[in-house]
């Protein structure tokens, strides 16, 4: 299974793809844990991206889509994964596609949590305080005033990918602003109605699914047959009637009620 999850910050993005990653037991790569990683060891990427996220902006997307590349060549991605906060733009959902493409590999779907703008300062607010409680770091842009840019920076560069994977027939949206079970109730649905088609498509490998005969609709040659066995049929029963004249018999024969009253006038003569 190989998931994108899609929506702006807060939108419950991180929580849904932790159950995800449990019920399917695939990794949930999330570029913003990867970045904030490589922002805490120093590493080169994280000296370019660091200044860049704590602005609210976006990292460009050569660095990220090496990043992600990299990353999903790991042996624990073999069998899936659950792509959080990534693609971001519409040249990293073609990477993407590339990538995927050339490992002969496709997306089985992409989840839209779609919320209401107003909530998400609530739903940081909320993070923020349960990372306090927990004595954990604060994410040095989860600030009302970085958020405000995250979710331009969201509105701009990342809602396109709807039409993009829309387009593309991945698509699934759902209400983000339900409770945690409820959304992951209605994720498993979405997950369980498309996966019969998904599961036939993957079934196949795409060089020999093009090589196959269209299929023919179960029973069709069956009624043909039976269609023309019919007719022939009709058409032995016609000309024996001809032969025996049975029906010029039966055209000179009066109607019922004719011969009764002749019978009737006959008997009165009589
Ligand atoms: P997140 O944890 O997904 O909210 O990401 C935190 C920050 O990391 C974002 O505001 C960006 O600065 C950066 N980032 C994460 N993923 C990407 C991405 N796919 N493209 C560009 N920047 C990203």
């Amino acid at each position: 299974m190989r998931l994108i999850l899609l929506g702006p910050p807060g939108c419950g993005k991180g929580t849904q793809s932790q159950r995800l990653t449990e019920k399917y037991g695939i990794p949930q790569l999330s570029t913003g844990d990867m970045l904030r990683a490589a922002v805490k060891a120093q590493t080169p990427v994280g000296l370019k991206a660091g200044g860049l996220m704590a602005r609210g902006e976006l990292v460009p997307d050569d660095v990220v889509v090496a990043i992600v590349a990299d990353r999903i060549e790991q042996p624990d991605a073999k069998n899936g994964f659950i792509l959080d906060g990534f693609p971001r733009t519409v040249p990293q959902a073609e990477a993407l596609d590339r990538m995927l493409k050339d490992k002969d590999m496709r997306l089985d779907a992409v989840i839209e949590l779609k919320v209401d703008e107003g909530i998400l300062h609530q739903r940081i607010a909320k993070r923020v305080a349960e990372m306090q409680a927990r004595g954990e770091a604060i994410r040095a842009d989860d600030t009302p005033e970085t958020l405000e840019k995250r979710v331009h920076a969201y509105r701009l560069q990342t809602a396109p990918l709807v039409s993009y994977y829309s387009n593309h027939d991945l698509l699934r949206a759902t209400d983000g602003m339900a409770s945690i079970p409820e959304v992951s109730a209605e994720i498993d649905r979405l997950l369980g109605k498309g996966k019969t088609a998904v599961a036939a498509a993957a079934a196949v490998p795409r060089k020999k699914a093009a090589a196959r005969k269209p299929a023919r609709r179960p029973g069709a040659a069956r009624k043909a047959k039976a269609a023309k066995a019919a007719k022939a049929k009709r058409a032995r029963r016609k000309g024996a009637a001809k032969a025996t004249g049975r029906r010029a018999a039966a055209k000179r024969r009066p109607a019922r009620k004719t011969r009764r009253k002749a019978i009737n006038k006959a008997g009165r003569r009589g």
